[in-house]
């Protein structure tokens, strides 16, 4: 069984698409601090075909799947709210504690580490870090089709 890690924002919840909308993020303290945005976290939509391809690797018997997401320290509420997130899109017996919220990804075991960007361990994962929105894995559909080629 392989482990896969799935990476939140930028992979299965759409951040950028929630920051423009927030009705602050233009205001101080807010510019260019997005993750301090109050509820930001909770009311982010999915990005296309995550919730969709997260159950295909849920569902597959040769995958251990988790998410593994960075919530900034400094706004609490975004800890709790990744637990809500994850639970109001994904069936609860697929997902129960599935989710690990971490700045140093690079400390998990595991094969795959699906995620957007470097920051947080990402690029020293010990896995392969499949570098989600690359020209390599520009969307979820290249992302299945690699892992789906794998065992
Ligand atoms: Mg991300």
């Amino acid at each position: 069984m392989k482990i896969i890690y799935i990476d939140l924002d930028g992979v299965v919840a759409d951040f950028e698409k929630g920051r423009i909308a927030h009705p602050m993020s233009s205001v101080s303290p807010y510019i260019g601090r997005p993750d301090k945005l109050p509820g930001l976290y909770e009311n982010l939509e999915p990005i296309s075909n995550a919730i969709e391809s997260v159950n295909q690797l849920l569902s597959n018997s040769d995958f251990d799947v988790y998410f593994l997401s960075t919530a900034p320290w400094d706004n609490p509420e975004a800890w709790m709210h990744k637990r809500l997130w994850v639970a109001k899109y994904f069936d609860e017996k697929l997902i129960r504690k599935r989710l690990i919220l971490s700045h140093h990804k690079q400390l998990l075991k595991g094969d795959f580490l699906i995620d957007d960007r470097k920051f947080n361990g990402a690029s020293e994962f010990q896995g392969k870090w499949i570098h989600f929105g690359s020209d390599l894995f520009p969307d979820w559909i290249s992302v299945l089709k690699y892992l789906n080629n794998i065992k």
